[in-house]
């Protein structure tokens, strides 16, 4: 069995629609994909509608949340997405990812490159979930840069020119609430783009002991051979499933292509043997 958990969608910033992605999974002969749109369910249920008998469609989301500030991802697997008090929490950052967006045009404009809210409008599309990607894109289609990595790389990265931060969830109260709505927490790329500075192995540790995080992302595009092999004894030693996944964005990211990373069936196994015990969404 083949099993990509971690891709996204039209619905965020991927450039595959559900209904494509999952297509594609069907003609890579993937049997398992898991939705993870950034901080919304609204393409789960197109994604389920495309997928038929030929692969499964595993329900999932990637929380945007912060450690002492800094970004983290939190993926969820199986959560009940009319989960009031996890729904309120999306919101919430949904709000705070539109709300930036003056700030991010005003860096924009000053460095030269000026762009209107409708040109950024154009490229959200009818995705609920706006990101940076979003205005990368934008900024590609006045030919300001080549591409998104381009863009992230000179001007969007993480503290860069044309950044503007937002809200974001404390990653402790996202594992509460994807475990209240009787979701799996599994951290994103935990020690992917320098992030081992905040999710060191005491805070990992914390998270799984007391607030009982069940797993981390080992096999990731940006993790390393050296990070994943620090990374993967560490998993076993504080009883974490270790999932490996693309993070796929259609052709919205490079090196991230559908299924060049992949979870083990055992693991696949066990995520949904918790799911169904605890009676999460499948
Ligand atoms: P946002 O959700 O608006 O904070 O944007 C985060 C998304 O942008 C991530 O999920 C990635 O898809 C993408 N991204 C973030 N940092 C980078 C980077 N350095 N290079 C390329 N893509 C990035
Ligand atoms: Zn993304
Ligand atoms: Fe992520
Ligand atoms: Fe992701």
């Amino acid at each position: 069995m083949r099993i990509d958990l971690h891709t996204h969608s039209s619905v965020s910033d991927g450039t595959d629609t559900p209904t494509q992605l999952v297509r594609k999974a069907a003609e890579q002969g993937l049997d398992v994909i898991g939705l993870t749109d950034h901080d919304t369910f609204d393409g789960l249920r197109e994604a389920k509608l495309a997928a038929g008998a030929d692969v499964v469609v595993l329900p999932g989301l990637e929380m945007s949340c912060q450690l002492d500030g800094a970004s983290v991802h939190l993926l969820g697997y199986g959560c009940d997405p009319h989960y009031e008090p996890l729904l309120d929490e999306l919101a919430r950052v949904r709000v705070g990812r539109t709300g930036r967006l003056p700030e991010m045009l005003a860096k924009l404009a000053a460095l030269g490159m000026p762009l209107t809210e409708d040109d950024i409008a154009q490229q959200v599309g009818a995705s609920p979930s706006l990101g940076r990607p979003h205005v990368a894109d934008a900024m590609v289609a006045k030919g300001y840069v080549a591409d998104r990595q381009e863009a992230f790389d000179k001007y969007l990265y993480d503290g860069g020119p044309a950044y503007a931060n937002r809200y974001s969830c404390d990653i402790r109260r996202g594992i509460e609430l994807v475990r209240q709505a009787r979701g799996v927490p599994v951290v994103a790329h935990p020690w992917g783009r320098g992030r081992d500075r905040e999710l060191t192995p005491a805070v990992l540790s914390e998270l799984a002991m007391e607030y009982r995080l069940e797993g981390v992302e080992v096999d990731h595009p940006d993790h390393s051979a050296q990070t994943r092999a620090a990374l993967r004894p560490l998993a076993e030693r504080l009883g974490l499933l270790a999932l490996g996944s693309s993070d796929h964005h259609g052709l919205g990211k490079v090196d991230h292509e559908l299924a060049c990373e992949t979870t083990p069936v055992e693991v696949y196994d066990e995520l949904v043997r918790r799911i169904r015990s605890r009676g999460g969404q499948l």
